[in-house]
């Protein structure tokens, strides 16, 4: 790998540097790396250094690590993992490249960040072709990237439910309206 200016490389050039052979093995014990690699790719970039909502964060203290974790698999298993025939004929889950929102939800920013938003983001980065249902494995794999991820950027996230008291509206408008209202959508 050349050493970079990972920020503002679009997808094709961010693309040169990264050990596609290495990310695609699916080790989640090189999670670390694979990390290091995605955030080669401005869109997921932008994702690692964004601050999650507080929405978002509070739902997930309020739900704690464990359950937590069983709402990303059950999402990704049913929002990215099942495909349906389509009217082309061609099998996808539903609304394929937009089923993922981009906020009110850690486990979205966590999909985004770690491409496991949608079919074609985890075929080009986790080398997991499209057409078919997602396996046990792959769900566990792509559930455990998320994971870490909110670990990551959530550090007060316990494994039981934490109660967060009701927060005046007020205050979250900031964190929860930047960055969404009407972002053209380009397969992320
Ligand atoms: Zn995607």
């Amino acid at each position: 790998m050349k050493p970079v200016n990972q920020f503002g490389n679009c997808r094709e050039c961010g693309a040169e540097l990264v050990d596609w052979e290495r990310v695609h093995k699916r080790d989640i014990n090189d999670a670390k790396h694979t990390f290091k690699a995605l955030k080669h790719e401005k869109f997921r970039h932008d994702y690692w250094h964004r601050e999650i909502d507080q929405d978002a964060v509070d739902h997930a203290l309020r739900k704690g690590q464990i359950e937590l974790r069983k709402a990303a698999t059950h999402r990704i298993r049913k929002y990215v993992g099942e495909v349906h025939e389509m009217p082309d004929g061609k099998k996808r889950p539903y609304r394929d490249g937009q089923q993922t929102p981009y906020s009110g939800n850690s486990i979205f920013y966590a999909q985004h960040a770690t491409a496991c938003c949608c079919r074609k983001c985890i075929e080009y980065w986790h080398n997991i072709s499209q057409g078919r249902d997602l396996t046990n494995d792959e769900i566990a794999y792509l559930t455990d990237l998320v994971m870490l991820y909110i670990e990551e950027k959530l550090p007060n996230l316990t494994d039981q439910a934490q109660k967060v008291p009701r927060k005046r509206r007020q205050s979250q408008k900031s964190s929860s309206t930047e960055d969404e209202g009407g972002k053209s959508f380009n397969g992320n």
